[in-house]
């Protein structure tokens, strides 16, 4: 699939100068956005940026590139002169800037002054991706898990973990999402099984994060809104980025991503998983963790994962786990070539870590490594993390 934005990313060279835009390195902005604001976005937090720089090093579309305009300060100068009226919202450099962030939040992580780079993305997003201006892929996949009969459906060909019965709000209700119960049923039929008393009623709805980060935040935030009334009480999800989408809407006291709720519970497995080795002698399986973006920026969730995955296996931590894989929700299908490009390097380190398996938490990530695997033909497997837990109960 090629996505449309992709293909009108600008042909090469900056078409903005962001010096004509920088402020003052360390100086803090005092907002001239003025009378001319044009109310895109909540002008607080777009001048909490100092234009420090700091956040350049992790952002992965700058270690792509080294261009200061796809970076997160650039991104945030783009952001500021489209607010003021210096651009107008059909720059191509706007347009292409738009899309080519990951929204993956690193940049969040390092900042000194305490920027929300992730609210700020969806106010930008909601404004560049209005009605009719986004691309089409992005609102084609908006329409389609808006529809539940199609979600049950999906599910149910795949033999979703789906419970009967009334929904209580004194039972955890294990989330089924949109791709996962089309995609990965056994992740949420495994999740069912190690949760104990969880219910997977059938009667819900996607989330909304996907409505969020492609241009309609009010729409993902009435989808959550519907979701937490149809699952009363604890919501426990298999996917870091649902995690803090619904975190953001219900409150964090409704919503415990799978790998912080087991940990907080206190789940023990029955014992470690072995494999045999090349001498032919049992060997403990190894592992290595592909974090999550929006768990782990979004929510703080990072050692939960690792801390099950050392109680069942070897765990071999990787150096850019912390950085994203390039699935970042629907990006791989809108912007297939620039995902790519972020999941290589780190395909090459998983296969140098020796690891039988490498986990995700979240399954656009497991179905982004899964694809990149498969096409090196490459011995490591890509697994959810309740995949493997399950194993080991
Ligand atoms: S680290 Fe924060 S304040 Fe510094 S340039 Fe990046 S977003 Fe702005
Ligand atoms: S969200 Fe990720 S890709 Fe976008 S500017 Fe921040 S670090 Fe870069």
């Amino acid at each position: 699939m090629t996505g449309d934005d992709e293909a009108a990313a600008p042909a090469s060279g900056p078409l903005l100068d962001p010096a004509a835009f920088a402020r003052v390195p360390g100086q803090v902005d005092t907002g001239d956005h003025g009378a001319h604001a044009r109310g895109i976005f909540d002008v607080e937090l777009l001048d909490r940026c100092i234009s420090c720089g700091f956040c350049l090093p992790v952002c992965p579309t700058y270690a792509l590139d080294k261009d200061e305009q796809s970076s997160p300060r650039g991104r945030i100068t783009l952001m500021r002169a489209l607010e003021s009226g210096r651009l107008e919202p059909d720059d191509p450099v706007l347009q292409h800037e738009a899309s080519y962030c990951l929204g993956c939040r690193a940049c969040e992580t390092v900042c000194p002054a305490g920027v929300e780079y992730g609210p700020m993305l969806e106010q930008w997003r909601d404004h560049q991706w209005r009605a009719g201006h986004g691309p089409r892929l992005a609102r084609w996949l908006r329409w389609a898990v808006e529809r539940r009969a199609m979600l049950r459906l999906s599910g149910l060909v795949r033999r979703f973990a789906r419970t009967r019965g009334p929904v209580s709000d004194a039972s955890p209700h294990v989330m089924l999402g949109c791709a996962e119960r089309a995609l990965f049923p056994s992740v949420s039929r495994a999740a069912v099984s190690l949760v104990p008393g969880a219910d997977a009623p059938a009667e819900q709805g996607c989330c909304g994060a996907l409505h969020a980060h492609n241009g309609d935040s009010a729409g993902g935030r009435a989808m959550a809104e519907r979701l937490g009334q149809d699952l009363p009480g604890t919501i426990v999800t298999t996917s870091g980025g649902c995690a803090a989408h619904v975190a953001e809407h219900l409150g964090r006291d409704r919503v415990a991503e799978i790998s912080d709720y087991l940990t907080r519970t206190g789940w023990a497995p029955a014992g470690r998983l072995m494999t045999t080795g090349a001498d032919g002698k049992p060997r403990p399986v190894r592992v290595s963790l592909q974090d999550s973006c929006h768990l782990r920026n979004g929510l703080g969730v990072s050692g939960q994962p690792r801390e099950l995955l050392e109680r069942i296996a070897e765990y071999v931590e990787a150096p850019s786990a912390a950085s994203c894989c390039g699935a970042a929700g629907s990006y791989s299908m809108l912007r297939p070539r620039d995902s790519k490009r972020v999941l290589a390097p780190k395909l090459d380190e998983i296969e140098q870590l020796g690891v039988d398996y490498v986990v995700a938490v979240n399954p656009g990530c497991l179905l982004q490594l899964k694809q990149g695997l498969l096409a090196r033909r490459s011995r490591v497997k890509a697994v959810h993390l309740v995949e493997l837990l399950i194993r080991a109960a």
